[in-house]
């Protein structure tokens, strides 16, 4: 094993959605009603399409998360299964409804998305409490922000512990600061230029000035995701630019977690951050070329 042992590559403690989505001609605004394409249902949410990213390109992937017991829940562990994930970790929930994502998808393939937790928001610390031997076998511990915050913490800190590399996406951005012992366990923060501005405090400067604010408030790395310029990498070795893969996009939705689910993949694998970004920057350029999250994910000879 190169990944110093441990059983799973990659273990992602979070959300699993249903997509739904529909396209549009055009947004609606406040008040408006448009007419969109017929609705698709897809598996989606941005734990599972980490551990799905990963699972796709060939790492060994668990997923710690709950899904109710409805068809939509179903849907997602099929998924994952047919991804390659071991999906014994997934807790089925008598009476919840599986967290659904409500997205629209603009002309230009860009996406707004409304979250319905569900299952979801009952992953909580005592989970991952009962899951300390899985963390410890883990090389890398994902996560991201659509389960409650005290558990992401509760994770971080038990990773810490059983010196298990942390990648946060902390996405979406909560609307108090980032607890300080999951930022400074994040190696790396994983974030968007949106999320970069809203987490570093500055309002005015470029993404390499927001990660450099973002390290000095505790990260230990960070990785700013472009879209289509690709993505920028600040650690101890210094910043690191990866040029975008040119892509025809259809949908990005997902994209980020692409990106993610392959940066996990290869730094359990020992890839130096900027390394792993150049991969995980052609992962997220084929997604951008498909419909859909996880359904858009290549498999690692896709790759070329
Ligand atoms: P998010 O999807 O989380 O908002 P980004 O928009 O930064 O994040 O996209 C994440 C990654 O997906 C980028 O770093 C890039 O590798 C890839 N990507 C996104 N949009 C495009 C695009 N139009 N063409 C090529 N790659 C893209």
């Amino acid at each position: 094993m190169t990944n110093g042992g441990r059983r799973y590559d990659v273990l992602v403690v979070g959300s699993a959605n249903a997509d739904l989505t529909v396209r549009v001609g055009r947004r609606p605004g406040p008040g408006e009603t448009v007419p969109g394409s017929d609705l698709v249902e897809s598996p989606g949410g941005k734990g599972a399409n980490q551990a799905a990213a990963a699972a796709r390109l060939g790492a060994r992937t668990t997923l710690l998360a709950r899904v109710g017991d409805d068809a939509y829940g179903e849907l997602l562990l099929e998924a994952q299964r047919a991804a390659g994930t071991d999906v014994g970790h997934v807790r089925v929930e008598a009476g919840a409804r599986t967290g659904t994502a409500m997205i629209v998808v603009g002309p230009d393939g860009d996406n707004a998305i409304v979250v319905s937790p569900g299952a979801n928001a009952r992953l909580s610390p005592e989970d991952v409490a009962a899951a300390d031997a899985l963390i410890a076998d883990s090389a890398v511990l994902s996560l991201q922000g659509e389960v409650p915050w005290e558990t992401t913490a509760a994770a971080a800190r038990a990773a810490r512990r059983a010196g298990t590399r942390v990648v946060l996406n902390p996405s979406p951005v909560p609307p108090h600061d980032l607890p300080h012992d999951l930022l400074t366990a994040a190696d790396p923060l994983v974030v968007n230029e949106h999320e970069a501005r809203l987490l570093s405090g500055v309002a005015d400067g470029s993404p390499a000035d927001r990660a450099h604010a973002l390290r000095r408030r505790g990260a230990r790395s960070v990785v700013v995701t472009l879209g289509a310029d690709g993505a920028l990498t600040l650690d101890d070795e210094g910043a690191t630019t990866v040029p975008g893969v040119p892509a025809e996009a259809v949908d990005t939705t997902g994209a980020g977690d692409a990106f993610t689910g392959a940066l996990a993949w290869r730094l359990a694998q020992g890839d130096r951050l900027g390394e792993a970004a150049r991969l995980a920057v052609r992962v997220a350029a084929v997604s951008v070329t498909r419909p859909g999250a996880q359904t858009s994910y290549p498999a690692a000879e896709e790759l070329g």
